[in-house]
């Protein structure tokens, strides 16, 4: 029996890609020898990061302009470098609050200079996007979290903007089609959408950097890593080389137009059902739900929580406790999850409101 993955991260990566990764962990390009244990330098790793820096840009559509590296430190390690990079010592940064990663960006940055939240939806506990609020146009520039992965709130359009424009999409790229040339910078750990954990995807304009006037340490100087081609030092080669074969799955089935389909058509599902069924409540803003998570609450937890638990252990449903920041459920609906999975989970929700 299928175990149905809604784990928020690390989380649920294509089958096929477990089944080519545990062959090239073994014998990798006829070497004989694991994927793991052969120089980043030598020619059948560097055309592993060939590869998918080349994905990527081909699945975005990314233009000439910009950069795409495969960083360490994950996209917490963003918060601060992209502080350094792009914040000057008397410029201005503007935040978008809309959740945990949001407000643990601006921190990074309000240590380092002049930053302020320009709109905060920590009131409401973060279930809904800002939308009323004005960027200033001379702003060194304009902070974004596309995907708030605990709360379930996605940004469905991005403002327009003078100010540079930089985003943590760490939990929805890859899941639908993107303008990257309105953007200055974005960055995803790759644990959510496109890999193991270990490396982070960065894709940044190349003239827009150079302007803090700071000193930069070198790790965190991206032109560092784009001097090296994203191996200044040893890059996460397992995480490159599985995000690389997800990548070359994500072109197989459609890329991102194709995934955004998918995505819709599972949230959906997902979301009428929650509608529907009189035991949940959805936690987020209609307009601002995420195709990526989908929070829910029991409606009366004390008498249903160890029903729906018990229903959910038997149909081997894994990952969908809430945060503990908004507790209830949370269901993770990533691109390599089928539609069956979510089926599996609406049975479950049926099966509770058949038992009562
Ligand atoms: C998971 C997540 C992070 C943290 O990523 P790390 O790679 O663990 O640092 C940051 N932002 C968002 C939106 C996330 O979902």
């Amino acid at each position: 029996m299928k175990t149905h993955n809604f784990s928020a991260g690390p989380c649920i990566l294509p089958q096929e890609v477990f089944k080519e990764v545990s062959e090239s962990l073994i014998n990798f390009d006829n070497l004989g020898l694991s994927v793991i244990e052969i120089s980043h330098r030598s020619k059948s790793f560097v055309a592993v990061m060939d590869e998918a820096v080349a994905l990527v840009r081909e699945q975005l559509q990314i233009p000439d302009t910009y950069e795409v590296l495969f960083l360490q430190g994950g996209a917490s390690m963003q918060f601060a470098m992209l502080a350094f990079n792009f914040l000057s010592e008397n410029g201005k940064a503007q935040y978008l609050d809309t959740g945990a990663w949001s407000s643990k960006a601006y921190k990074e940055a309000a240590g380092l200079g002049n930053a302020e939240v320009l709109a905060s939806s920590k009131e409401a506990n973060y279930n809904f996007i800002p939308k009323d609020y004005e960027i200033e146009d001379d702003a060194d520039y304009f902070h974004c979290t596309s995907n708030n992965t605990i709360y379930g709130t996605q940004i469905k359009k991005f403002p327009q903007t003078e100010a540079p424009l930089i985003c943590d999409m760490s939990s929805d790229i890859f899941s639908r089609p993107l303008d990257v040339s309105k953007f200055d910078l974005i960055y995803a750990g790759a644990q959510k959408n496109l890999g193991p954990a270990g490396a982070t995807l960065v894709i940044v304009k190349k003239d827009a950097l150079g302007r803090s006037g700071r000193y930069i340490p070198t790790m965190l100087d991206y032109n560092t890593h784009i001097s090296k081609g994203s191996m200044f030092n040893t890059p996460p080669v397992f995480s490159v080389y599985v995000s690389m074969l997800t990548l070359r799955w994500l072109k197989a089935n459609g890329g991102v137009e194709a995934a955004q389909k998918r995505n819709e058509e599972k949230a959906a599902l997902l979301y009428n059902e929650i509608d529907r069924n009189p035991f949940f409540t959805g936690t987020a803003a209609v307009e601002d739900r995420s195709t990526m998570n989908a929070c829910f609450l029991l409606n009366d937890e004390a008498a249903h929580k160890e029903a729906f638990d018990a229903i959910i252990a038997e149909k081997k449903i894994y990952g969908v406790n809430g945060h503990r920041s908004v507790g209830g459920y949370r269901a993770s609906m990533y691109n390599a999850m089928d539609l069956d999975s979510v089926v599996a989970l609406l049975d479950c929700m049926k099966e509770l409101e058949n038992k009562f």
